[in-house]
């Protein structure tokens, strides 16, 4: 596994005698079924403890009755195990704990560490100040710890209704962390708890229940998502303040975001109240259940979940790096079969009538290296795809039309000699020639324009079949993120033939149709027999951005049946292994493969930084840069390359302050970690940071600049315009301008 800065930190704390094992834990709250995101998690926590021989806790943080359920317990269970983990006997529940943490809520009153305060949260809220300004005290704020004491134990015997009084730590209504201005512990619910009923009317708030929880269980390492960065502080003055040794300690890395989804419980849970989807385990949704359904493997969100990282850099990852994972995985483990999703009659005119026969067509093109063959029936009656025939083809169609030669995989070519249309002038049937045996012998001369798939008309099994897309328009959603829902995100044929084959297979098995992309028969179908195919991911990718005119193509294709004659997937396998083994995204991965010298610049700098960030800085930052010099001439080498996304992913930089550390290695090279320095003490204003990307611009173009004094205002647009390309856009243009204007002008006079 790649070393990222929790292992790092680990290692340290191994070495030192911090702790002597590893303990981690992953806490969900059973609020909803867990999502793709959660899989990061899961992933980490078990998987760091796998690696050192130590634990991982499975602990449901149920501290909220008004949203907790069982059966998300159980689907979080189910989800786990699924993903391969295995918790043994370390399943635990916060709300066991309510006891412990009443007790320890009583010893830090008597330390004079809390208080119950008779406002309500929205005083409490009001007193609290900004980040500029301190919160003002409660006046309950010195109450006897008699009293204290006291009112606690009224609270907890139910005395009081909801929301009349709290419990708050006393720390300090001035710290410039919001957390510590005498955060909220207990509040009074008079709810049902789906597991502890009616026991408990007073609720630990999550900052409370949390790290104390942690540590009755000798987690060692606790890690969370960045958003929890600023209660770290309270975290550890908890344990302080308890006087808890060993103690826990909190870590935060990046939450996992993937594009045209939500990854958030409560989001996913208005989908499904809402009947947006077929439920938690709609095969478009993100969530584990529903990628399960569709047909993803756990193997695939493992690999995927390693290759995004562990790092402390926000970033949303593209859905097609999951399909690339999912393909990875199946491409070896998938037999290829043939389906039909909109079927067409073709009739062999000079086929002899009664004829059938029984080919042997291999499960496995030629490169995975695998034995295995099936019986595909073959008749003068055939169906193939609606869409690999055109009456009026394009320029470039490489299928089936009047006159046109195709081959059917694994059979014979044939032609189209002619096309039977019904009142409506629908096609309903083509009368071809069959020219001669699969072996080709007798068809050497023939060129047929492309190869097809088919099924036999009557031996072939009644099918449906459902393709998904993304299940959100926008790559990144707002709260409005209803209205962007995809009205495409789900296409059925229902009228699908498949090869009689599939029948004798074990039902949880993966394919690959034919041209069509990877499938799974549908679980509900699994236990009804029926044949319902869920399409797990599709063929390609769609890197190779299409051009406008092709784009329509793939949209057209998109609304009938999935592209038959894109291009091949271009790459060869030792550089597709190659991607893979990195896990790099395909765009900033092929960048590299397709720049001379770009994967070797990569592999130097590897030594330093994360691999996917690093592929992504080279490949968006640095290949702009230098496409007409090459990657030799610049001033600086790949190892302070690699220092520098370091420097990013370790969030020792800002992505944008690395940027501008990264203009200044371009002006004269230099050591990151001492220009991000000098960055820093220079303030980083805007301004700053653009005249140093001026400054270069200036020197890059001294013509420009001496055509533009000389009269030739004009070249002002260029400047802008080259900025804003250097700058990626990050640059306000307003700002661009009057910088620009002010430097270009001040050397006239
Ligand atoms: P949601 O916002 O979807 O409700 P959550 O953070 O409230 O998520 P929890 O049940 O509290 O959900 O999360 C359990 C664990 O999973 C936490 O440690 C949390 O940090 C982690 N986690 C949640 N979402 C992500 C994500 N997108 N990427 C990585 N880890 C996540
Ligand atoms: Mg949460």
């Amino acid at each position: 596994m790649a070393r990222d800065f929790i292992r790092t930190i680990i290692d340290e704390d191994l070495r030192s005698g911090r702790c002597s094992g590893v303990v981690t834990r992953f806490p969900p709250e059973p609020n909803g079924f867990p999502h793709i995101g959660h899989a990061k998690s899961i992933t980490l926590n078990f998987g760091i403890a796998a690696e050192y021989g130590g634990t991982c806790h499975l602990r449901f943080d149920d501290t909220n009755p008004a949203t907790e359920d069982i059966a998300y317990v159980r689907a979080i269970k189910a989800a786990v195990r699924w993903l391969g983990f295995e918790w043994g006997r370390h399943e635990y529940y916060a709300s066991d704990y309510f006891e412990q943490l009443y007790e320890w809520a009583c010893l830090l009153i008597h330390k004079g560490l809390a208080y119950v305060d008779d406002l309500s949260e929205a005083q409490i809220r009001a007193l609290r100040g900004t980040v500029t300004r301190p919160g003002q005290p409660s006046t309950y704020r010195n109450r006897s710890v008699e009293e204290n004491l006291a009112l606690f134990a009224a609270m907890r015997a139910g005395e009081f209704s909801d929301g009349a009084r709290v419990l708050r730590a006393r720390i300090d209504m001035a710290h410039p962390n919001m957390k510590m201005r005498d955060p909220l512990m207990y509040r009074i619910r008079h709810a049902h708890h789906y597991r502890r009923k009616d026991a408990w009317c007073i609720y630990p708030f999550y900052d409370w229940a949390h790290g104390q929880s942690d540590a009755i269980e000798g987690v060692t390492h606790s890690i969370c998502t960045l958003e929890f960065s600023p209660n770290r502080v309270l975290y550890d003055w908890y344990l302080e303040a308890l006087g808890i040794s060993p103690r826990p300690y909190q870590y935060e890395f990046a939450r996992l975001n993937l594009g045209h989804t939500v990854t958030s419980k409560r989001k996913l849970l208005l989908l499904v109240r809402q009947g947006r989807v077929a439920g938690w385990d709609d095969p478009r949704m993100p969530t584990l259940a529903g990628l399960r359904r569709r047909g993803v493997t756990p193997a695939a969100i493992r690999a995927f979940c390693d290759a995004v990282g562990t790092t402390k850099v926000d970033s949303t990852h593209d859905p097609h790096l999951l399909d690339h994972h999912v393909r990875d995985d199946l491409n070896r483990t998938a037999p290829r079969v043939m389906c039909v999703l909109d079927p067409l009659p073709v009739t062999l005119t000079n086929y002899p009538a009664k004829k059938r026969e029984l080919l042997d067509a291999p499960y496995w093109p030629r490169d995975i290296n695998r034995a295995g063959t099936r019986k595909v029936p073959f008749s003068g009656s055939l169906l193939i795809e609606r869409s690999d025939f055109s009456a009026r083809p394009r320029k470039g169609f490489r299928r089936l039309s009047p006159g046109a030669l195709v081959r059917l995989r694994y059979a014979c070519i044939i032609r189209c000699d002619e096309v039977v249309k019904d009142a409506h002038g629908e096609v309903t049937e083509l009368r071809c020639s069959w020219l001669a045996d699969s072996d080709g012998s007798a068809t050497a001369r023939l060129r047929p324009r492309g190869t097809i798939h088919w099924v036999d008309a009557k031996a072939s099994l009644p099918a449906t079949v459902r393709l998904f897309e993304r299940l959100f328009l926008k790559e990144v959603l707002g709260s409005n993120f209803v209205a962007e829902l995809n009205p495409h995100s789900i296409k059925v044929f229902s009228d699908a033939r498949i090869e009689p084959s599939v029948q004798r297979d074990a039902p949880d098995m993966r394919y690959q149709f034919t041209r069509l992309g990877y499938f799974w028969r549908d679980a509900t179908s699994q236990e009804d027999h029926t044949l319902v195919f869920n399409q797990v991911a599709p063929l390609r990718d769609s890197w190779n951005r299409p051009t406008a005119a092709a784009k329509e193509e793939t949209n057209v294709r998109k609304a009938s049946t999935p592209g038959p004659d894109a291009p091949p997937p271009t790459l060869p396998p030792e550089e597709r292994a190659w991607l893979a083994h990195h896990g790099l995204p395909d765009s900033s991965g092929r960048a590299l493969l397709q720049t001379p010298g770009a994967r070797a610049y990569f592999e130097r700098a590897l030594a330093h930084a994360p691999p996917v960030l690093l592929a992504n800085w080279i490949a968006n930052r640095l290949l702009p840069l230098t496409r007409d010099t090459g990657l030799d001439a610049l001033p600086f080498g790949p190892k302070a390359f690699g220092q520098l996304v370091a420097l990013v992913a370790d969030q020792k930089a800002t992505p944008h302050l690395g940027r501008d550390v990264l203009a200044r290695m371009l002006l004269s090279g230099g050591d990151p970690a001492q220009l991000l320095a000098t960055a820093r003490a220079h303030t980083m204003e805007k301004t700053d940071a653009l005249h140093v990307y001026i400054d270069a611009l200036l020197e890059q173009f001294p013509d420009k600049v001496r055509a533009y004094r000389a009269g030739k205002k004009g070249l002002l647009g260029f400047f802008i315009g080259q900025i804003r390309q250097n700058t990626r856009g990050a640059a306000p243009p307003r700002l661009v301008r009057s910088l620009l204007t002010e430097r270009l002008d001040q050397s006239t006079s």
